[in-house]
């Protein structure tokens, strides 16, 4: 195993300077410009990078001194991370950033993607993203369904060039960076020896394939944000704060990718008359407290229109009546819940001289103490 200072050819104690400086000269010398076809000049090219990138870091130099590695995910790191534009700032190092794009075709994204992609490890056709969004409905249109129509600006694939990213009419030619075949082999050294990974190429971006002159519509990203209508059959027995998720109509795809799925989330405006839990429904009706005394039928709205309900004589305000599958349904299967209500019984505020007379006469025959005369009225 090579050391990192030997491959630089500067001592333990070299200065930030001195590292740039060692790295340039020796970047310069093992250009693959300056040596084509010369695999060890390649091999060593990359170690160099290897090398530099750990060494010019303060924090990865400081674990390499003591561990003989930047980091316990070394083997995975190292180069790859660089390559990748993660682990390099080209602007700390004037020359650096030139050197390293012609070796790589100008595919290099250490200032974000190259082609302003939002999916960094884009590879040639590449699913689109999963969109989120949701939607509000009412509380009738969660127990009934409902069809909704939903207007979403989202990436759509570029009607100018089809998805192909490249102005139509004008050709498109193979990838030299990696011969056609989207991917490059890359050998590099690490603490554990030798480690060979295949990788996206950097130029075409696993698509094996550059156009000529890019699409003036997309800028050869093959898709556009495009406000469109997706229309939505929300099931009936819906609950609030569930999400639906609509296969394939989320973001279009890269270069003929598949699309992402739309996740849709629900919620439900609240009823000012009913409540619901599952498929229970809940309300409550206020009746005249004689009509509990006595008894009565009363009309209750339930989602499914009025319902004839019977408050048996000595009826408790307060109390719950079941009304059997006038509820909401379920999801799965056909069958309603039911309805609850709760009856409340209201004392008269107003009597006429009659009524009075009538309840005084009913507390007498109960014997039951109460107020006397109308001056309380
Ligand atoms: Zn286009
Ligand atoms: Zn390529």
């Amino acid at each position: 195993m090579k050391n990192f200072y030997d491959i630089l050819g500067v001592p333990k104690t070299a200065t930030d300077a001195d590292l740039k400086k060692a790295y340039r000269k020796k970047a310069q010398e093992l250009h693959p410009d300056k040596n084509p076809g010369n695999k060890e000049a390649e091999t060593q090219f990359k170690e160099l990078q290897e090398a530099y990138e750990v060494l010019s870091d303060g924090q990865k130099r400081q674990r390499y001194d003591q561990f003989g590695s930047a980091d316990a995910g070394f083997g995975g790191q190292g180069f790859g991370g660089g390559f990748g534009g993660q682990g390099f700032n080209p602007n700390d190092f004037n020359g650096f950033a030139d050197i390293f794009e012609s070796f790589f075709g100008g595919g290099f994204g250490g200032q974000g993607s190259p082609n302003g992609r939002d999916d960094k490890k884009a590879k040639g056709p590449t699913r689109g993203k999963d969109i989120e969004t949701e939607i509000d409905i009412k509380f009738e249109e969660a127990v009934f369904g409902t069809t909704k129509h939903l207007e979403i600006t989202k990436p759509e694939v570029c009607s100018h060039c089809t998805g192909k990213g490249n102005e139509p009419g004008t050709a498109v030619k193979k990838c030299e960076q990696c011969g056609g075949k989207g991917q490059v082999r890359m050998t590099r050294q690490t603490i554990l020896g030798h480690i060979s990974t295949v990788q996206t190429c950097p130029a075409c971006e696993g698509r094996g394939e550059v156009p000529e002159k890019v699409c003036t519509e997309c800028k050869g990203q093959s898709r556009m944000k495009q406000k469109g209508e997706v229309s939505v059959t929300i099931p009936k027995g819906i609950e609030d704060g569930t999400t639906i998720r609509l296969k394939g109509k989320g973001a279009a795809g890269f270069f003929g990718g598949e699309y992402g799925d739309l996740f849709l989330h629900i919620r439900v405006s609240a009823h000012p008359k009913f409540s619901r839990e599952g498929t229970t429904l809940y309300s409550s009706e206020t009746i005249p407290m004689i009509q509990g005394v006595l008894g009565a039928t009363i009309k209750v709205d339930t989602v499914h229109g009025k319902v004839n309900l019977k408050v048996p004589a000595g009826t408790q305000s307060g109390t719950q009546f079941t009304i059997k599958d006038k509820g909401a349904p379920s999801l799965r299967s056909e069958k309603l819940g039911d309805h609850k209500v709760t009856v409340t019984l209201k004392v008269p505020e107003k009597l006429s001289r009659r009524e009075k007379e009538l309840y005084e006469e009913l507390a007498k025959e109960s014997g039951t103490e109460v107020n006397k005369g109308f001056g309380l009225f």
